[in-house]
């Protein structure tokens, strides 16, 4: 195929996977669907076809696709001053610094990458610079995948490939308050953990565990890091996940929904975890680029102005209420929190069913062989979510009416 070929041959759902798999490395696999097109919650594949998008590009699509709040800021901050380096300041950056620390309601200092396992490496050297050097994180924790944030990630699977990883990590079973007090140590330099595990299938840890967390590492003096990367800027109905136990972090790393599809990592830091990265310490050439920043303001406006906080926790509580009242016999238990949520499976049909809920127009993730994760758009609304309610029904009846003829 000559290299014009590629233009010619376009698009169809077949030809773009034939041309992805001819160039693309092979560390994701070939993805399921091409899509050209997004409007809200709304998504088109190469072939005309619409979905209703409840993958939300994994938990980033907060404000749903072509949010034209989001398009205005990029347009505009790309058409002025597009990057300036960290040689010199830009506006949107500083804002967006200052709005940041304004929603976590304290003082503190922020810095900027571009991806969540960035947003953690950041966390982690912060975490080296108080002079210790025994980091904790909890079993089946996903903090990333560059060998510092691999390190963290308590997946034995994902980690095997690349001994040895930075050291001196002990893993915790999570949710475990006695397991935590045991591992935290005068020696501990940061404990990392999310509010949610999300890529281990959406777990929720039991009632009070992160203020446990937040008075064991205040006992050791030991860095408490949430990582709210995935449950940050309004996921579950909150601005961050940990508010709902009133727990006040060292370290907080958001990304995900922070740029509003835009790449963008960032870690907050309070107190004097705030103070440790000084000049020489920690950079990188895109850190706050002015367009990118622009683009995450207009995510917090508009959460803000439209009450979307609020929306999350209605919309969220009908989704769950609408799973849980399908009473499908194939599905054991609806776990997250706001439009985080996590369909647990009594069998490991999770690939079965995303398939089936794609045919009927419904894009839904394959967490674990055993969970379907749903994230939409922060936006959804409330005939979006009662359609795709109808639609995963009648998906999960299929793939049960197959898993019983199977038997
Ligand atoms: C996605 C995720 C990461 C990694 O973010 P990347 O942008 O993929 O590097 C880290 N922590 C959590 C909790 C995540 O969900």
């Amino acid at each position: 195929m000559s290299d014009d070929g590629a233009d010619i041959i376009g698009a169809g759902n077949t030809a773009l996977a034939h041309r992805w798999q001819g160039v693309m490395m092979d560390n994701f696999g070939t993805p399921r669907l091409p899509l050209v097109r997004g409007r809200g919650t709304r998504v088109w594949d190469a072939e005309g076809t619409e979905y209703l998008d409840f993958v939300g590009g994994i938990a980033v699509n907060s404000l749903g696709h072509a949010h034209p709040a989001v398009v205005r800021a990029v347009a505009e901050q790309i058409g002025s001053l597009g990057h300036v380096s960290n040689l010199f300041i830009a506006e949107p950056t500083v804002h967006l610094a200052e709005r940041l620390l304004r929603i976590a309601g304290r003082a503190g200092r922020v810095y900027f990458s571009n991806s969540g396992a960035e947003a953690n490496e950041a966390a982690l050297k912060i975490g080296r610079l108080t002079g210790r050097t025994h980091m904790v994180a909890t079993t089946g924790g996903f903090h990333g995948r560059t060998m510092g944030a691999l390190a963290l990630t308590g997946q034995p699977d994902k980690q095997r490939p690349f001994h040895p990883l930075p050291g001196d990590v002990s893993h915790v079973p999570y949710g475990d308050v006695a397991a935590l007090r045991a591992a935290v140590t005068p020696k501990t330099a940061l404990l990392i953990l999310e509010p949610v595990q999300g890529e281990n299938g959406v777990i929720v840890p039991p009632p009070g565990y992160l203020r446990a967390a937040r008075e064991i590492t205040a006992a050791t003096g030991t860095l408490l890091v949430l990582d709210e990367i995935q449950t940050g800027i309004g996921r579950t109905g909150r601005w961050f996940a940990a508010q709902a136990e009133d727990v006040e972090a060292d370290v907080v790393t958001l990304a995900k929904g922070l740029g509003g599809g835009l790449p963008i990592g960032a870690t907050l830091a309070f107190g004097a975890a705030a103070e440790l990265l000084t000049p020489g310490t920690h950079g990188s050439t895109f850190s706050g680029n002015p367009v990118v920043c622009a683009g995450a303001l207009a995510v917090l406006d508009t959460i803000e102005r439209a009450g979307i906080l609020e929306h999350v926790t209605r919309a969220g509580g009908r989704l769950r209420a609408g799973l849980e009242a399908l009473a499908h016999p194939l599905v054991r238990e609806v776990r997250g929190s706001g439009l985080l949520l996590g369909v647990v499976l009594g069998a490991k049909a999770a690939a079965r069913v995303q398939q089936a809920a794609q045919d009927h127009g419904l894009l839904v993730n394959a967490v674990a062989p055993d969970v379907i994760r749903l994230a939409p758009p922060l936006t959804v609304s409330d005939r979006e979510v009662d359609i795709f309610l109808d639609g995963f029904g009648a998906a999960l009846s299929e793939v049960s009416d197959e898993v019983l003829t199977a038997v």
